[in-house]
C-alpha cells in the first residue's frame, strides 16, 4: 500500500498551503520498490506551522508544570504503548531492523521521562537580602518558537532529543524531520495530540533545502536544534547565528575505537561488530575506524571475521536478520565505493561486503554486507571521509601514545572508545582524547538522558549539547530579577503592591527612604 506524508499543523494534518506543491518518493530499501510519497514545504508550509507555533506559544508558556507534566505523562504511556508500532514505521522506511528501530524508540523515550522531572529543572535561583530587604532571583523561561532540523537515521529519537525538552520548558515547536523516512514524525504527532498537547504546540513541516531555509529565515523562530552531516551542520550554524537566532547544530562523525594490547579480545571483536554493522553502520555514534595496537591487530581481525561470518543481513522487518538494507540506492553505491577507493589507495578488503548472503532479501533492496578493509592509513578517502556505512577502517598503531595522537588529529570528535584491561590506560585515554563521548570498554557511549549528548570540534556547532540540563539551558533563557518590597506605611516611592502581603514595590534608586543598594538599581 502507497502512503501518501503531507504536514501536521495546528493539531491536524496540513496538506499545503502553496499552489506549486512538490513532493518525493519515499522507498522501501528492502525491495527498493517505491512505497510512497511525501508533500515538501516551500514558505507557505513554513509559515503556516510557525504561525500556528506562535499561536498556541503564549497559552502553552503560561500552562501550569503540573498541566505540562501531565501531557508529558501521558505522552510517555502512549508511547511505549505504540513503540513496537513505530519501530515497524521506522524500519519500513529506513532499512533497519525492528530491534534496533524499537531501541531507538526506548533512548527518545528516556528523554520524554527525563523531561516529565520538568518542574525540577526549572527551578531559578533565589538570593534573600542581597541588600536591605533587596531579594534577587532567577527565573528560566522559554525562547517562543523553536525549530528541530533532524537526520534520516534515527527518525524517532533524534527528534525526541530535542522536542519533549523543548515543548516541557514551555516552547512550542516546528519539527523538520528527514524527507527519507518521515512517517514516524507523523505518527508522533498523533501521539501527542492524544496525549492532549494543545493544537499548535508541535507541529511537522516535511521538506529538503527550501524548508530548511524559510525556517532559518523566519523571523519568529528563536532558535534551532540541527543534527546532520557536518557541511550542512556548519551552514546551518552560520545562518541562524547570522539572523540572531540561539543555535546547536551537529555535525557528522568518525568514531574511533581503540584496542589495547591487554583488552579482552573478544568483547573488543564484539563491539567492533555491534558497533560498526549495527544500524548497517548508519549511526552517528557507529564506530567506524577500529585502531588496533599492532601486537593484537591480526589477532583482533581473525576474530572479528569470524563474528561477520555470521551476521545474518536480511530485511528488516524479518526476525531473523540483524543488518537491514542501506537507507536509499545511491547511499549504497557511495558506500560501496570506499571499497573501491580504499583498495586503490593501497588497503587490503579483508572483508567484502559485496558478497555476504543476503537472507530472504529483494535483489532490488539496497544492499551491503559488512566490509572492513585493513591497513588504512590517515590519508586514505575511507578514513578521512565519513562514510556512514557498515565498512569498518582498521588502522595499526604501536602503542596508546600513537593512537591517541591519530585520534586526536581527526577533525571529528563525536564519539570514540577505548578497549584496555589497564585502569591508568583508560584514565590517560579519557583524558587526553579531543573527542565528546567516551566508552571505555563501551563501545557506542551514548550518555543517558540526564546527561547531555554532543560531540566536539567539527560534530558540534554551537556552545549547547542536546537533552540533559543542557537541552534545558538550551531551551530557556533566564530573567534576574531584584526586587524591594517596603513595609506598608513606611515612606518610599510611588507604586502598588499585593495587598495579600501588604507592602508595596519600590522603584530601584529612585526610591527615597534610605536606599542602601549595594549597586546602581537603575544599572
Ligand atoms: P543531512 O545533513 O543530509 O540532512 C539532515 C537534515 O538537513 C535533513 O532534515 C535534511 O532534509 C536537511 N538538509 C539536507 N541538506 C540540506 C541543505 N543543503 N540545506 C538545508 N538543509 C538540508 O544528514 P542525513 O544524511 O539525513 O543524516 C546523516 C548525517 O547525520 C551523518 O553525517 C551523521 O553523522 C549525522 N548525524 C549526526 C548525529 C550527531 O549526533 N552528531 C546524529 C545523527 C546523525
Amino acid at each position: 500500500m502507497s502512503t501518501h506524508v503531507t504536514h501536521w499543523i495546528g493539531g491536524k494534518p496540513f496538506a499545503g498551503a502553496g499552489a506549486a506543491q512538490r513532493s518525493a518518493d519515499i522507498s522501501d530499501p528492502a525491495t527498493g520498490a517505491v512505497s510512497g510519497t511525501v508533500d515538501l514545504a516551500g514558505a507557505a508550509e513554513v509559515d503556516a506551522a510557525v504561525a500556528a507555533a506562535r499561536e498556541a506559544f503564549p497559552a502553552w508558556r503560561d500552562a501550569s508544570l503540573s498541566a505540562r507534566t501531565s501531557v508529558l505523562f501521558r505522552f510517555r504511556e502512549l508511547l511505549d504503548r505504540h513503540s513496537d508500532e513505530l519501530a515497524r514505521i521506522i524500519s519500513a522506511e529506513h532499512g533497519k531492523v525492528v530491534s534496533d528501530a524499537a531501541g531507538e524508540v526506548a533512548r527518545g523515550l528516556e528523554v520524554v521521562e527525563f523531561a516529565c522531572g520538568i518542574p525540577h529543572l526549572l527551578k531559578g535561583g533565589y538570593s534573600e537580602n542581597v541588600s536591605s530587604r533587596v531579594d534577587a532571583y532567577s527565573i528560566p523561561q522559554p525562547l517562543g518558537v523553536v525549530a528541530a532540523i533532524t537526520p534520516f537515521n534515527f527518525p524517532a529519537m533524534v527528534p525526541m532529543w530535542m522536542f519533549p525538552v523543548a515543548i516541557a520548558c514551555g516552547n512550542t515547536v516546528v519539527l523538520k524531520p528527514s524527507e527519507k523516512d518521515p512517517s514516524a514524525a507523523m505518527r508522533l504527532a498523533e501521539l501527542w495530540a492524544e496525549a492532549g498537547l494543545p493544537d499548535g504546540v508541535f507541529n511537522v513541516v516535511h521538506g529538503d533545502g527550501a524548508a530548511v531555509e524559510a525556517l532559518l529565515e523566519h523571523p519568529d523562530v528563536k532558535a534551532v536544534s540541527f543534527v546532520g552531516s557536518t557541511p550542512v551542520a556548519r551552514s546551518i550554524y552560520a545562518a541562524a547565528a547570522a539572523a540572531g537566532k540561539r543555535v546547536q547544530a551537529l555535525g557528522g562523525a568518525k568514531n574511533h575505537m581503540l584496542v589495547l594490547p591487554d583488552a579482552d579480545l573478544d568483547a573488543a571483536a564484539d563491539a567492533a561488530v555491534s558497533a560498526g554493522f549495527g544500524s548497517a553502520g548508519e549511526r552517528c555514534m557507529a564506530i567506524s575506524a577500529v585502531v588496533a595496537a599492532e601486537s593484537i591487530a591480526d589477532d583482533l581481525l581473525e576474530r572479528i571475521t569470524r563474528r561477520v561470518a555470521n551476521l545474518r543481513v536480511g530485511p528488516g522487518d524479518d526476525e531473523r536478520s540483524e543488518m537491514g538494507p542501506l537507507v536509499t540506492r545511491e547511499h549504497r553505491d557511495r558506500v560501496a565505493s570506499y571499497l573501491e577507493s580504499g583498495v586503490r589507495e593501497g588497503a587490503t578488503l579483508a572483508i567484502d561486503g559485496r558478497t555476504h548472503p543476503v537472507l530472504g532479501g529483494d535483489p532490488d533492496g539496497f544492499w551491503l554486507g559488512p566490509s572492513l578493509l585493513d591497513h588504512v592509513t590517515p590519508r586514505m578517502r575511507c578514513y578521512t571521509d565519513e562514510i556512514f556505512g557498515p565498512v569498518l577502517s582498521m588502522l595499526r598503531v604501536p602503542d596508546l601514545d600513537a593512537g591517541l595522537e591519530l585520534i586526536n588529529a581527526n577533525p571529528y570528535g563525536n564519539g570514540t572508545a577505548v578497549f584496555t584491561g589497564d585502569g591508568a590506560a583508560a584514565r590517560r585515554f579519557q583524558n587526553e582524547v579531543e573527542v565528546g563521548m567516551v566508552g571505555i570498554n563501551v563501545p557506542i557511549p551514548v550518555p543517558v538522558a540526564y546527561y547531555s549528548f554532543g560531540g566536539w570540534k567539527d560534530s558540534l556547532f554551537g556552545d549547547s549539547h542536546m537533552y540533559g540540563t543542557e537541552g534545558v539551558h538550551f531551551y530557556t533563557r533566564t530573567k534576574a530579577v531584584t526586587a524591594r518590597w517596603r513595609p506598608a506605611g513606611q515612606a518610599g516611592g510611588a507604586g502598588s503592591g499585593p495587598g495579600a502581603a501588604g507592602g508595596r514595590p519600590v522603584s530601584g534608586a529612585g526610591g527615597a527612604g534610605g536606599v542602601d543598594l549595594g549597586f546602581p538599581a537603575g544599572g
